[in-house]
């Protein structure tokens, strides 16, 4: 059910259920990150690894200290440029933070998230929530309350809603070897502003880099249409002519007889706008009725190479 019933989003979280969560990246599948049932049915609901941990939600980035310990300067610089918003920063968890939030790992992936609905909610509970996106595992993330009811309806009892994301793609999650970062996923938050920040950071976000940070995996966010990522779409189309096609454009409009679907991500090539439209145009287009999604990439600057990671990994079969 979609609702805007915070209340009752309270009762359900306060009781060791689940519910969908809308943040400013895209929506959750949110619960208490101590209760064991809660988090267990994350799991199980979106048929995740094991191995591959939890980011954990606060209210307020004064509450970091009581979850994390052996804080770098840098992440609190990061934390105080950032927060709320979408970074993500991989600390040394406090004792008490239980192990199926962190897959048995000594650190803890932390933010707050910049959204009037989720923070309402967190400070309405005494208790941070887990909340990884709302799909089954590997398949496009969600950015409306539409979108997870359509892949979780039978399973939660409750989308909360909260309008389309407004940034659209995941938060950028950053570790630390002593007091320098380590980028691990690219996402809202571009290295460039961060870069402003804390200087040069280097970015390892492929798993066989980082064993760290698992569930980096080259296949993600995947439609479960064929999609290809293409430097020149004019030849890309060439090269297709007769199949049924489905084109996910930067700013352009592109016609040719086999498309039989257009999606332009930003007509004023704006990067931050791509970002917030990726994941609905890639829903559509994965329920057309089309072969083979082909995919520009996007300049690779700012925002575009997160986009261009995620359009990678949806386009490793
Ligand atoms: P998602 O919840 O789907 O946005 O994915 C969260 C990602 O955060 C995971 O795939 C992990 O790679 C990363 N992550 C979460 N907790 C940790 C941690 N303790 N150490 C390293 N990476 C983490
Ligand atoms: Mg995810």
């Amino acid at each position: 059910m979609i609702s805007k019933d915070i209340k009752q989003a309270v009762q359900i979280l306060t009781s060791e259920g689940i519910i969908g969560l809308p943040t400013e990246t895209v929506y959750g599948l949110a619960g208490n990150i101590y209760s064991e049932k809660a988090i267990a049915d994350i799991y199980r609901i979106k048929q995740r690894p094991r191995f591959n941990p939890l980011i954990v939600h606060l209210k307020a980035a004064s509450d970091l200290d009581t979850v994390a310990t052996d804080i770098p300067q840098k992440a609190r610089d990061l934390a105080a440029a950032f927060w709320p918003g979408p970074l993500t920063l991989v600390l040394k968890k406090q004792a008490h933070i239980p192990d199926w939030i962190s897959s048995g790992k000594s650190t803890v992936a932390v933010r707050v998230p910049n959204h009037p609905v989720a923070l309402s909610l967190l400070q309405q509970i005494d208790f941070p929530l887990a909340a990884p996106s709302a799909n089954p595992f590997g398949s496009i993330s969600p950015t409306t309350s539409v979108h997870v009811e359509d892949y979780f309806a039978d399973q939660i009892p409750m989308v909360l809603d909260g309008g389309a994301c407004q940034k659209g793609i995941e938060s950028t999650i950053v570790g630390f070897e002593g007091n320098e970062p380590i980028v691990y996923r690219l996402g809202s938050v571009s290295l460039e502003e961060m870069e402003a920040v804390c200087g040069t950071i280097q970015v390892r976000n492929h798993n066989e880099e980082a064993p760290e940070a698992p569930g980096m995996l080259a296949k993600h966010y995947s439609p479960s249409t064929k999609l290809i990522l293409s430097d020149n779409l004019p030849s890309s189309l060439e090269a297709h002519h007769g199949t049924r096609i489905g084109v996910l454009s930067f700013s352009k409009v592109f016609d040719a007889p086999s498309i039989i679907r257009l999606e332009v991500l930003s007509a004023k090539a704006d990067l931050a706008e791509a970002a917030s439209h990726l994941y609905a145009a890639m829903h559509r287009l994965d329920h057309a009725d089309i072969d083979l999604i082909i995919a520009e990439k996007l300049p690779e600057v700012g925002l575009g190479k997160s986009i261009n990671d995620r359009l990678k990994r949806a386009a490793t079969q």
